[in-house]
């Protein structure tokens, strides 16, 4: 589904951040991406959404090279959650959610219907939480909305960037079990960026190891963590 071939990223001040990456995701898995700060996991991730383009090498996602896609095709194909999952503050957490449905052409009403449907699948309740705005939301609520955004389009492709890394170890235990059996239902072709290798195990149907700019192990958690 999502296919690297030779890429590799050079910033304009000459830091190799990404170096030949080879590797592929196949529809419906999730790998985690797992290394220190600064072996070039969220450049890889920023690269698919075309934030920022490859140095050299291609990326295809279903068979076609991103680069050749319109952004509003890209859009509709992938999903991106952060760890600071910006939501527009003035907005209710249902009209945040509902976003992404109305700016795909949706009509307001069957936007709202969609969005509360959203919430339910991530755990929050529309009745409870729509009408409330971010900063009433706790940190892991929050997350879970960014959830549901990202899910709106209903991308077949799942981007996130340590979505849970700014919560403590209890949310993030609660939104990591939500999260598996979130997509044990929608099955997205997930990659999943964390430095915390118990949560790239946990969550991972394979694991890409990270060390700078290359991937050293990729292989599924049992493997990894068998591995001298
Ligand atoms: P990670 O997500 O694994 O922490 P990044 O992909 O953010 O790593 O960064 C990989 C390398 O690229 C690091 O050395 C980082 O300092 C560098 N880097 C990231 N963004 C830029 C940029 N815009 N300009 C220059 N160097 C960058
Ligand atoms: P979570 O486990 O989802 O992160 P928390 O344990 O942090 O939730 O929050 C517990 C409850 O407190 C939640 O139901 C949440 O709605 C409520 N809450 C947290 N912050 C606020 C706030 N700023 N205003 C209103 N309610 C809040």
């Amino acid at each position: 589904m999502i296919r690297f071939e030779h890429v590799t990223k050079r910033y304009p001040d000459g830091t190799t951040a990404v170096d030949d990456l080879s590797f592929e995701v196949a529809e419906g898995e999730l790998v985690t991406l797992v290394g220190p700060s600064g072996c070039g996991k969220t450049t890889t991730m920023k690269m698919v959404n075309r934030l920022i383009e490859p140095s050299e090498g291609r990326i295809l996602l279903g068979g076609e090279d991103i680069a050749t896609l319109d952004p509003v095709e890209l859009r509709r194909r992938i999903g991106y959650v952060i760890q600071q999952v910006g939501l527009f503050p003035h907005k209710t957490v249902l009209e945040n959610t509902a976003t992404v449905p109305r700016l795909l052409g949706g009509q307001r009403r069957a936007a709202r219907e969609r969005a509360a449907e959203l919430l339910d699948l991530v755990g929050l309740d529309p009745a409870v939480h729509g009408d409330r705005y971010p900063d009433q939301l706790s940190g892991g609520q929050r997350q879970r909305v960014g959830v549901a955004r990202a899910l709106a389009a209903d991308p077949p492709v799942l981007l996130m960037d340590e979505p849970f890394g700014a919560v403590d170890p209890v949310v993030r235990e609660r939104l990591q079990s939500e999260f598996l059996r979130l997509q044990q239902r929608v099955r997205k072709t997930v990659l999943f960026v964390t430095h915390d290798i118990e949560e790239a195990v946990r969550l991972g149907d394979r694991i890409a190891v990270y060390g700078s700019g290359r991937i050293e192990q990729l292989d599924t958690p049992a493997t990894v963590l068998g591995a001298p």
